[in-house]
């Protein structure tokens, strides 16, 4: 084994993915050095601050075409970098989900919302620098003023289409949490007797 393969080894072992409830080493008030791996809640043994790793929230929109395509994102960044997603994103402090929605389709896609209703959340994890965070997904079924003119924010979004959803496999999806939505929203147009959306397509390909 090379010395470069050794060092490559290293790194990997460094970029390996942690959970961040067990990625603290310093107590962040105080900085005395954890003498135990961390958990949740991280516990100072000098200051005893106490810091509960709970979720940040995101939100995520289900955006409907007139032919009954849904509008997907593919991604421009890690996590899930070229994989699909609904376009969304983190929702700021201070900022309402809703705000956060109508200001996330703006900046990826240059869209303007005009309604939403809200669909489900689900429990995600987003790995991003070497540890792993608890997110909170909440998603929204979107409708937007005009499809017409949509421009994507470099870096964070490759490119965007349009697809048939019995077309997207689960693992061209970089998040469960986008394949469990839209398999409720399947679900609730199901339910609602809409006959153009889903129907005869087995929801298999979701699961
Ligand atoms: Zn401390």
């Amino acid at each position: 084994m090379s010395l470069n393969t050794v060092a490559a080894g290293k790194i990997l072992t460094i970029m390996k993915s942690v959970p961040i409830e067990n990625s603290w080493s310093f107590c962040p008030r105080c900085g005395t050095r954890s003498e135990v791996a961390s958990g949740n809640p991280f516990a100072c043994s000098e200051c005893r601050y106490t810091h509960y790793f709970s979720p940040c929230t995101a939100v995520g929109a289900l955006i409907v075409d007139a032919s009954n395509q849904m509008l997907f994102i593919v991604r421009g960044k890690d996590p899930g970098k070229g994989k699909l997603g609904l376009p969304g994103g983190f929702v700021d402090s201070k900022e309402t989900a809703e705000t956060a929605l109508i200001r996330e389709i703006k900046e990826e896609l240059n869209l303007d919302v005009s309604g939403f209703e809200y669909l489900a959340s689900f429990p995600n994890e987003y790995a991003y620098g070497g540890v792993i965070i608890p997110v909170t997904d909440l998603f929204f079924v979107t409708r937007v003023a005009s499809l017409e003119n949509i421009v994507i924010q470099e870096v964070e979004v490759h490119d965007w289409k349009f697809l048939n959803v019995q077309d997207v496999l689960a693992d061209m999806l970089a998040f469960r949490t986008h394949e469990q939505a839209i398999e409720a929203f399947r679900s609730a147009n199901s339910e609602h007797g809409d006959a153009t959306f889903g129907v005869g397509v087995g929801s298999r390909r979701f699961k």
